[in-house]
């Protein structure tokens, strides 16, 4: 048993947005410290933000983490002794916590107004300095408080800082000393009544009897004022540890923003090119003029806060129209691309800690064993995008057959793919037809058009003139000519329709690709999908010649 044995620990999501790669690395590593000394990891729902909740975001945090495989002791849906475990539900606990502080003299009602409040801050600001709130002197009393809510003023309540140094030591970044009259009172209280986040957060660490709480370096500057309010209640301190936080390669923080950078680029390279105009983009992106404007109108308009404001949907039609594939942000996200749980794991269990050795590659099994606070890298952590992909490569090629065809059926579901209908064996052979993918959208890409509707095929401009049209339409002709001949091929298998073609090469000088690249862009589209054979039977005979015949007769010279 070393010392860590025993941590209990939680991870406790804001429901403001969906998991983030960021909150899933924390969740795992908490989930690793409680797992390898038989503590506990706790499953906690911080939504007492109203202004900010996100519908049903809690309820998608939870089925992300359960997922990622990150189960819990404690928390929403399986219960536990020191629930509830949604804050909207102790709001009584917390009030019972300000009313001591009250009563002690701990905490006060501040009554200033929001242009009182501005006003501190732009005398702050000229000063320099980042305390703006100045304590009242007299302080006002609970009756004077209490007589201000009644007349319906917004009253909050605010924790009186004591004049003490606070020290946190941190198990990862050492110790931080924050001196007298570095912080300020803030607020603990509402005016609507419910609790502010530093308030909820230490109580619930208290009753729910976390021994270590490990977050997000972003929750640093909060350490401090969660210590003095623990000290003031009465409460024991855990233990902190902060994680180093997550960039992208460029250094930029990785967030929303960045899908929407991805997008206005492509839509600016369209437009640039002259395929729209700067005025399709509210049509394309179905919202209206003004907010398609803001969103792309000046040079500038990356750097405005009305960027973020062009709304989900309308930024994902964007996107398709555009044809770019919004970077990944959320583990959500990751899903819907198609990553295995199992890599997605593996690679956010390297940000920010390393095992000391070269092993990148490893399960959580291993993770459990290996994992220690002491290895966790102070330093910001990259977010390697090629790294993933690399790793989600190597975990799909050496997955049990059985847990990767479930995987896949599960995203071909969830993806509403066309392969969702397909028994297991074809999905098994789709899979190993396309072996050395990436991610299951590259399956898509490879072989989604085999299964889908004529209608759907969209024929590739550039492909029908290099493998159809060029030469006098060869490509064309050659379709012409292997009609008939598919037509007799029996039987209709891989094995048989490979020989087919190999025959016919054979007889007529030609080289494969003279043959199966024609008939791939009739098929499909584009000159790609698995070998010839294997395409033809996902297919079967009748939807080949019938696509072929569509080609032909759509042909255009
Ligand atoms: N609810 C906070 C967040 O989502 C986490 C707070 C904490 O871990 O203390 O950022």
């Amino acid at each position: 048993m070393n010392d860590q044995a025993h941590f209990r620990v939680r991870f406790a999501p804001s429901p403001t947005g969906y998991l983030h790669v960021g909150g899933a690395r924390t969740a795992l590593f908490n989930w690793l410290l409680a797992r390898q000394a038989g503590g506990a990891f706790i499953l906690r729902i911080e939504d007492t933000d109203r202004l900010r909740h996100v519908a049903g975001a809690e309820d998608k945090i939870i089925d992300d983490l359960r997922w990622l495989a990150l189960d819990w002791d404690e928390g929403p849906q399986v219960g536990g002794d020191n629930g509830p475990y949604y804050q909207s539900q102790r709001l009584d606990i917390y009030e019972r916590h300000v009313q001591q502080l009250l009563e002690q003299g701990k905490a006060y009602y501040a009554l200033e107004t929001p242009e009182q409040l501005d006003a501190m801050r732009a005398e702050a600001r000229k000063a320099g300095t980042s305390i703006s709130y100045r304590r009242p002197d007299p302080l006002p009393t609970i009756e004077q408080g209490l007589a201000a809510k009644e007349e319906g003023r917004a009253v909050v309540v605010r924790f009186k800082m004591p004049p003490d140094d606070i020290v946190v030591r941190d198990m990862i970044r050492g110790e931080l000393v924050v001196g007298e009259g570095e912080l300020e009172d803030f607020v603990i209280q509402k005016s609507d009544g419910w609790p502010t986040y530093h308030l909820a957060c230490v109580v619930d660490d208290a009753l729910m009897k976390i021994t270590l709480v490990c977050r997000g370096q972003d929750h640093l500057s909060n350490t401090p004022k969660h210590v003095a309010l623990q000290r003031a209640l009465g409460f024991e301190m855990p233990r902190y540890a902060h994680l180093p936080l997550i960039f992208n390669m460029s250094g930029s923080k990785m967030g929303k923003r960045d899908k929407h950078t991805a997008v206005h680029e492509a839509a600016a390279r369209w437009v640039r090119d002259g395929k729209w105009k700067p005025d399709d983009i509210a049509e394309r992106a179905g919202v209206a003029a003004d907010a398609a404007a803001a969103w792309f109108g000046d040079k500038k308009a990356k750097r405005k806060p009305e960027f973020q404001a062009m709304p989900v949907d309308g930024l994902l039609r964007l996107a398709d129209a555009a044809d770019v594939v919004l970077p990944e942000i959320d583990v959500h996200d990751f899903r819907a691309s198609g990553y295995l749980p199992e890599s997605l794991g593996n690679f956010l269990n390297l940000l920010g800690w390393s095992g000391g050795d070269d092993l990148e590659f490893f399960d959580r099994g291993h993770a459990v064993k290996a994992f220690s606070v002491d290895r966790i890298i102070k330093s910001n952590a990259k977010f390697d995008r090629d790294k993933l992909l690399s790793l989600n490569k190597d975990w799909c090629a050496k997955a049990p057959a059985d847990r990767l065809l479930a995987a896949f059926k599960d995203w071909t579901r969830a993806a509403g793919s066309p392969m969702a209908a397909l028994d297991d064996d074809t999905a098994a052979r789709v899979l190993a037809a396309c072996a050395g993918f990436r991610t299951f959208r590259d399956v898509q890409a490879k072989a989604g058009i085999l299964f889908a509707d004529d209608a759907d095929i969209e024929y590739d401009p550039k492909a029908v003139k290099k493998v159809l049209a060029k030469n006098d339409g060869a490509g064309y002709a050659t379709l012409e000519r292997l009609h008939p001949e598919l037509e007799t091929v029996e039987p209709w298998t891989a094995e048989a329709i490979e020989a087919f073609f190999n025959e016919t090469c054979e007889k007529t000088g030609a080289k494969l690709g003279d043959l199966a690249q024609p008939i791939r862009v009739a098929v499909a589209g584009r000159p790609v999908s698995p070998a010839i054979g294997e395409t033809l039977v996902f297919l079967g005979r009748e939807k080949t010649l019938r696509r072929i015949r569509n080609c032909l007769d759509g042909r255009q010279s």
